[in-house]
This record gives C-alpha cells, structure tokens and sequence, in this order.
C-alpha cells in the first residue's frame, strides 16, 4: 500500500506498520497525522523514541525497564523490602502501582513459561530473583506474592516458581483468582486486582 507515495512516505508506513497491533491503514494514518504535525513535535516524538531506547535498560535489583539503575521503586527506601511481588511484565507491575494497595518490592520476570513459545525458566529473570533473594539485601524478605496471569503459562510459572524458592523457607503466595482466568492483569480494573492481592494463598 505504501508505495504509492515514494520514498520518506513509504518508509515511514513501513517502520510505522511494523510496530504490533499496527496494519497497513493504521500505519498510513499514522504517517500522515505525523505528517501535518508542526516539525518541532515530529522531533519531540522521534527523540522520545530514540532516548527511551537509549536510555531505559533493565534495573540491576529488580530487571524492571528504567532509566537510574537502582529504579524508583528499589531505590525507595518508603517501600515495604519485607515483601517482593513477582510479575511477569512492567506493564503489570504499572497495574499494581495504579491500585495503590502494594507497597512492597517487586521482580519482574519479562515473560512466562511458554513451552508451547520455546519460552523456559533460563529465558526470564528466575536466576536474578534467587540472587538476589540470597542476598543480604533481601534477609528481611518475609513473603513473595507471584502475580503472574491467570492463564495457563501464568501457573506453570507459579508453580515453578515455588519449587525453586521452596529451599530459601520464604513464604511464597499466589493472587486470588478475582482475575478472569485467560486474562491479561494489565487490562484488569484496580478493584479487582486489589482484590486477587487480598486474596492471594500460600503455596
Ligand atoms: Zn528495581
């Protein structure tokens, strides 16, 4: 559809349609609103592009994305360091904050266990989580809640989860299943995902 218009046109559709949940006619739409922007905010978008990619790398504590290593969370020292909260993704460990029922610490995993994905335990951040739990940074460390999704890849990540940190006698609970099974937490609403955090179970 792209070549229609030639050169920086096409390309920029091109890079636009690439990125997900982007097809052909959003990407279109896309590069022209881009296109009427005043240059001044085009370069305010490219450089927000370009300096979060530069700038954002993973938190040597927690592997959350950000920009200051320790990240805000880590660094705080308000946050309750007796509990850790495991999620899979910044975009869930968001949808904890946005609830403002969790004041503890978290681990953020980048993924599940995905066999189905060829994704395995060496593939996520389980290595740095039972680092860092041995570590002298975590001797207060009373409870790890794993808030994975409630789907199939989410439990077998619980599940071995628990196995591994089994050994280090930490209490090791699960959220409830106030969250629709199959469903993703980052599109969860607050009240229910202060609830699954209320009702979470030992495992
Ligand atoms: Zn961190």
């Amino acid at each position: 559809m792209s070549h229609v218009y030639g050169g920086y046109v096409s390309r920029l559709i091109e890079e636009l349609g690439r990125l997900p949940g982007i097809g052909g006619k959003s990407a279109q739409r896309l590069a022209f609103h881009i296109l009427h922007l005043p240059t001044e905010k085009a370069e305010n978008l490219a450089n927000a592009i370009l300096e979060a990619r530069r700038g954002v790398r993973y938190c040597s504590v927690c592997c959350n994305l950000t920009d200051a290593d320790p990240c805000l969370f880590c660094a705080n020292i308000k946050r309750d360091a007796k509990t850790i909260m495991v999620v899979e993704d910044p975009r869930d460990l968001a949808a904890y904050e946005r609830t403002g029922e969790f004041h503890g610490l978290y681990h953020v995993l980048h993924g599940a266990i995905s066999p189905m994905h060829g994704v395995g335990p060496n593939d996520l951040t389980m290595a740095a989580l039972l680092k860092r739990l041995q570590s002298d940074s975590c001797k207060d460390v009373q409870e790890i809640i794993i808030a994975t999704n409630p789907n199939v890849e989410g439990e077998a990540t619980a599940l071995y989860l628990a196995k591994i940190l089994k050994p280090l006698e930490i209490k090791v609970t699960r959220i409830a299943h106030g969250v629709p099974v199959g469903g993703d937490l980052e599109f969860v609403d607050e009240v229910t995902l202060s609830r699954a955090l209320e009702g979470r179970r030992t495992l």
